[in-house]
């Protein structure tokens, strides 16, 4: 399956427009698929698996932009805490402290997304708001962690005002978590919308969309 380079210009042009950043989710997909996105001028890519974002990190080219957006193992911290633009999925604060200490090691600042839980299914990872906070009132020991934002899924269902409301809950406390002023905080990134639901996410306040099946066909 090739990659669809016409419909990554399509959508990139339409992003651009908005000043919102594309995150190309490139799991499961090839090396060979990332380069010709690569080629088109595109840095940044997303990957679910840890195992399969240090292969593909050793195969590309050093100035790719790697978000992790899958759901973190505090034990598998330390293989990608060394070279990862931005951690999407952190949830606790325990993998926050985990994050922050082999930052430290490496001499880095890591940036991170927290992930909120949004979504009406059980399934997917997340924190709800009471969780944000107690993580917000124990942030002065991370110095090596700047948290840039949040990130959510919405429900996976035809019901359009359902998706809306849960995204539309996000950018909500995105507002308030704008509005807090601490050195571990640097608010400007608010990563919702995928390939069934993007347009949807940008209409109510994203400015980071993670695409996978769109760019590089289904998986
Ligand atoms: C796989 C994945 C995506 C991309 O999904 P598509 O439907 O292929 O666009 C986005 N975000 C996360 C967290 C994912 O796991």
């Amino acid at each position: 399956m090739a990659v669809a380079l016409q419909e990554y210009k399509r959508i990139i042009e339409e992003l651009n427009t908005q000043h919102i950043r594309l995150v190309a989710v490139s799991k499961i997909k090839p090396v060979s698929d990332i380069l010709e996105l690569y080629n088109a001028g595109h840095l940044d890519f997303g990957e679910n698996y840890v195992q399969e974002l240090l292969e593909k990190q050793k195969a590309l080219p050093a100035n790719i932009r790697w978000h992790f957006i899958g759901h973190l193992q505090t034990n598998k911290v330390k293989q990608i805490v060394p070279f990862v633009h931005l951690i999407h999925g952190v949830d606790s604060l325990k993998l926050l402290k985990e994050i922050n200490k082999e930052a430290g090691k490496n001499g880095r600042i890591v940036q991170v997304l927290l992930q909120m839980h949004i979504a009406q299914e059980e399934t997917k990872f997340g924190l709800d708001e009471m969780e944000l906070n107690e993580i917000l009132a124990q942030l002065d020991p991370l110095d090596h962690i700047l948290i840039k934002g949040l990130m959510g899924m919405a429900s996976f269902t035809e019901d359009i005002s359902v998706v809306e409301k849960e995204f539309s809950h996000l950018k909500s406390v995105y507002d308030k978590l704008s509005a807090i002023q601490h050195p571990v905080l640097q608010i400007d990134t608010l990563s919702m919308g995928m390939s069934n639901d993007y347009p949807l996410a940008i209409k109510n306040g994203s400015n980071m969309v993670r695409i996978g099946s769109l760019l590089f066909g289904r998986r």
